[in-house]
């Protein structure tokens, strides 16, 4: 089963789905541009309408805990819209940490994860559903960020749920080291933001440990071409790891929405999808990207048996 905001659902309920986005984000507080916060639900919804008329059918909100997360928005949201969204528990980048955490072990802070992961989040019985987007500065880890990494692994060890990450390249290779010796399951770990290293080579390297990676900046060209992501995603399948790729758009200022005339959330269709044909890859294989990959990460045995909130409340 997969756990979404208004129910759980099976994994061939999931379809079409963007697996890094944020509907409901706050990061105006630290970055003071004015633009980096989209928190009326009447201003996202008909964004979210139009990737919703290109068959997008559920999405992966990665906003945490420190970025302005609001899962009665975000109800709201799916009650609007229909589409299915699984939200998250984490925390970002270490600027935007609240200073608890500096005392805290990884222990307790894998117990936050977890009493979202399955008991509900801010007072509410909704649960998130994954455990992001557990963040890392560029120039590698500042602060609590390798301590929120391994809360993430104690607490997907725990629950069974997986781990997405904003990850640049310095500390790629220490992040799934540190997840692995937590005994996280390697098919449960995504790599966010890989689309902005323009290196197969790299990208293979990450693959062959059997985790995931997400080309979840689609759009974003002014950091990458989106023909780069689109031919970086045919070596990944020429390569044999097709099965381990995810696509989504990252919005996190309202700037880039279509009332804005940005491309808002429709650049993996719009845009990066037709490449891929374009470039020669399969509907079948871009299907795997966007619905059978990230029904399988975040599908979790545990919901179904219970057994994922047992041993909470026990
Ligand atoms: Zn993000």
């Amino acid at each position: 089963m997969i756990r979404t905001i208004l129910k759980d659902i099976s994994s061939e309920e999931l379809g079409l789905t963007l697996a890094h986005e944020h509907f409901i984000v706050d990061l105006d507080r630290i970055r003071k541009d004015g633009y980096s916060f989209i928190q009326n639900v009447d201003e996202v919804v008909p964004e979210i309408r139009k990737a919703m008329d290109q068959g997008i059918q559920s999405a992966f909100e990665v906003t945490t805990n420190d970025m302005g997360r609001d899962v009665w928005k975000l109800k709201e949201i799916a009650e609007k819209t229909g589409l299915n969204i699984v939200c998250s528990t984490g925390f970002y980048l270490a600027e935007y940490h609240p200073e608890w955490l500096n005392e805290a072990s990884a222990e307790q802070i894998a117990e936050v994860y977890v009493k979202d992961l399955t008991e509900g989040i801010d007072g509410t019985d909704i649960k998130a559903g994954l455990i992001a987007e557990i963040a890392s500065s560029s120039k590698g880890f500042v602060g609590n960020e390798r301590k929120i990494l391994t809360a993430a692994g104690i607490a997907s060890r725990r629950t069974g749920f997986a781990v997405s990450t904003h990850t640049g390249r310095i500390v790629a290779q220490e992040t799934i080291d540190i997840l692995l010796k937590e005994g996280v399951d390697p098919d449960k770990i995504i790599l966010g933001h890989q689309d902005l290293i323009d290196d197969s080579e790299y990208h293979l390297s990450l693959l062959r440990q059997g985790i995931n990676i997400a080309f979840d900046t689609c759009g974003k060209t002014a950091y990458m071409p989106d023909e780069t992501r689109a031919r970086n995603a045919l070596k990944i399948v020429e390569a044999g790891y097709g099965d381990h790729l995810l696509l989504s758009n990252d919005i996190s200022r309202h700037t880039y929405f279509t009332s804005f005339d940005g491309k808002g959330y429709l650049a993996v269709m719009d845009s990066v999808v037709p490449l891929m044909r374009q470039y020669g890859l399969s509907e079948e294989k871009i299907h795997r990207f966007l619905a059978e990959n990230p029904a399988r990460i975040v599908n979790n045995p545990q919901i179904e048996t219970g057994e994922d909130t047992c041993f909470w409340k026990n």
